[in-house]
């Protein structure tokens, strides 16, 4: 369980002192802000904070003073044009701020997401929590043979346990360790800025991250897809789940465009043209790489 019962408690006490408020509510939202939404073995990410909805876009691409239009349907049209021709300004007037519990090498890859604002837990000041991310079994699995990014087939067996014992035992060895150093009983104790340094990457760490709907999709488009690692993925749809009660219309959009749609090259085109032509294509005469041809089979057949 991620969160102590005292946490569980305040967050509850924020959830029972509700405000009436002029500013725009998603009721989608309203649901889940401040909940922690469970994700891997100890993280999670919970809504702190959200502005806007989906008439607030509207709203921005009138520059209207009311609430956007009066119809679903308009509203609706709108927000999808906006999405297909990448007029992407009117996505930036929502805002989320998150507070997510994730192990630091997913830390890693999210950091890399630089159009966001970033409060990390400070491992200088406290002490941090013995956590550390476990697989399950079904994620613990082989180095793929044909992405060298990747994952292939689970570990069976005897290398299945021994590998899971030997995550459990270095990253126990190396908090003990911390906190060994750490310690102030016989000993002047090291400073926690220099302890923290031999633990693993499986260590969890907290932020609190705010961006806008706009690079929050583009986040989402990379995260949230197949070949992102699990272990930010699952983050990614958690956060997505929220996004869809959040601003539905919107994330229609993003889901039918981004992460439904493909991008099609000026050779994929022509290539594709021909095709209906009822011309037979080959990689050879495409004009594309073998591995842009791979890539545009995959989708197209
Ligand atoms: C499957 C996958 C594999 C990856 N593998 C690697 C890897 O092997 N090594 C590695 O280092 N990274 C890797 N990355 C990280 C990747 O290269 C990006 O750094 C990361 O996805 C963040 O994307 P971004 O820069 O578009 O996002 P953001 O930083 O949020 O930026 C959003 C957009 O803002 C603009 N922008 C932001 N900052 C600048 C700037 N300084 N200059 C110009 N434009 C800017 C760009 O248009 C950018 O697309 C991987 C990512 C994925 C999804």
């Amino acid at each position: 369980m991620p969160l102590s019962p005292d946490q569980i408690a305040e967050i509850e006490a924020a959830r029972s002192t509700p405000r009436p408020t002029l500013r725009a509510v998603s009721e989608g939202m309203e649901a889940h802000l401040y909940r922690a939404q469970e994700v891997l073995d100890h993280g999670f990410i919970r809504v702190i904070d959200y502005m806007g909805d989906d008439a607030a876009i509207v709203q921005a691409a009138r520059v209207s003073y009311g609430a956007g239009t009066k119809h679903v349907s308009n509203d609706e049209g709108l927000i999808r044009y906006l999405m297909r021709h990448w007029h992407s300004t009117p996505f930036e007037m929502c805002e989320i701020k998150l507070h997510v519990k994730l192990p630091v090498f997913v830390a890693r890859q999210w950091i890399r997401h630089r159009t966001a604002n970033v409060n990390e837990y400070s491992a200088r000041y406290s002490i941090l929590d013995r956590e550390f991310y476990i697989p399950a079994p079904e994620q613990l699995a082989a180095q793929s043979t044909v992405n060298n990014q990747g994952r292939g087939a689970v570990l069976q067996g005897a290398e299945a346990a021994r590998v899971l014992e030997v995550l459990k035992r270095d990253a126990g060895q190396a908090f003990d360790s911390y906190e060994q150093m750490l310690s102030q009983e016989g000993q002047q104790g090291l400073a926690r800025e220099l302890a923290r340094m031999n633990l693993p990457m499986n260590t969890y760490t907290q932020w609190y991250w705010k961006t806008d709907l706009h690079n929050l999709f583009h986040f989402l488009r990379l995260r949230a897809d197949a070949h992102a690692q699990y272990e930010i993925r699952v983050y990614a749809e958690a956060i997505a789940a929220c996004v869809k009660d959040w601003v539905p219309l919107a994330f229609a959009a993003f889901e039918d465009y981004r992460m439904g749609g493909v991008t099609l090259s000026a050779k994929a085109i022509a290539v594709l043209k021909r095709r209906l032509a009822g011309e037979v294509v080959t990689q050879e005469d495409s004009g594309m790489s073998k591995g842009e041809w791979r890539e545009f089979e995959g989708i197209w057949g």
